[in-house]
């Protein structure tokens, strides 16, 4: 018994490393494509197209969406979750203005292409998962480990790392029911957050600047659709 389950998980093993490895011309002029409709759909920043057009995105999710994983679409990731659509994950990067060895924080790593999105790009990055399975299933994602500045964390978002901040950016990446009170304490002075705001179907993205005096201010883009930012660890 233990023989066979130790085939099995070298099987799965050379599976994850097989696929880590499997970035064909296919997949890179997908992912060009990718670029230029996330382009023509209004995102201007270079730095943040560059960074979506080295991602293989399709290493994110279930081989069983190899075909589509370039479409801009979002796609399910398991425990109900998704990844965000390319699109978004650039709207909101381009909002966020990261630059090299900026301490970031991400709120709702799920598949962590966004969080390599950010690491890409050069930043140090935080990032915290609600729910043990999505966790657990990152420390198997070999591709991870050519970002070594990217730092995952099991816990509820809305507690923010308080040991780990201040930090320059916080980026929430699910639908929150209120701006949380902590994540805007552990920001720096000029520091920025980037959240989609609202229950229900549809989240209005802010963008929040933390004032010297503790304060922040706000302003408001567009809209778009996230799954729901929950309170506590689940697992
Ligand atoms: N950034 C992700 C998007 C994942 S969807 C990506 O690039 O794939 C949002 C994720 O937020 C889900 O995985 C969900 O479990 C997680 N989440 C929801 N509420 C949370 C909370 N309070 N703290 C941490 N993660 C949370």
């Amino acid at each position: 018994m233990k023989n066979v389950s130790r085939k099995f998980f070298l099987r799965y093993l050379a599976g994850v490393i097989m696929r880590t490895f499997d970035d064909s011309y296919r997949h890179k002029g997908l992912r060009r494509q990718l670029t230029e409709t996330v382009r023509q759909k209004g995102i201007t920043d270079e730095r943040v197209l560059e960074a979506i057009g080295q991602i293989p995105r399709h290493f994110f999710m279930d081989s069983a969406f190899d075909k589509i994983a370039y479409e801009d679409r979002a796609f399910p990731i398991g425990e109900e979750q998704t990844i965000s659509q390319p699109y978004t994950v650039a709207y909101q990067t381009q909002l966020l203005e990261v630059k090299p060895f900026e301490k970031v924080l991400e709120i709702g790593t799920g598949s962590a292409y966004q969080a390599c999105v950010l690491a890409e790009m050069g930043a140090q990055v935080y990032t915290i998962e609600r729910q043990k399975k999505l966790f657990e299933k990152n420390k198997l994602f070999t591709y991870l480990r050519k970002y070594p500045s990217l730092k995952f964390f099991y816990g509820d978002g809305f507690e923010g790392l308080p040991t780990y901040g201040p930090f320059d950016k916080v980026i929430v990446t699910a639908a929150a029911p209120f701006i949380p009170p902590k994540l805007i304490q552990q920001l720096k002075p000029g520091g920025r957050m980037v959240i989609p705001l609202g229950e229900g179907n549809v989240q209005r993205m802010l963008r929040l600047t933390r004032q010297p005096d503790g304060g922040a201010t706000q302003e408001v883009f567009d809209n778009f659709s996230f799954v729901p930012m929950l309170e506590g660890r689940n697992g």
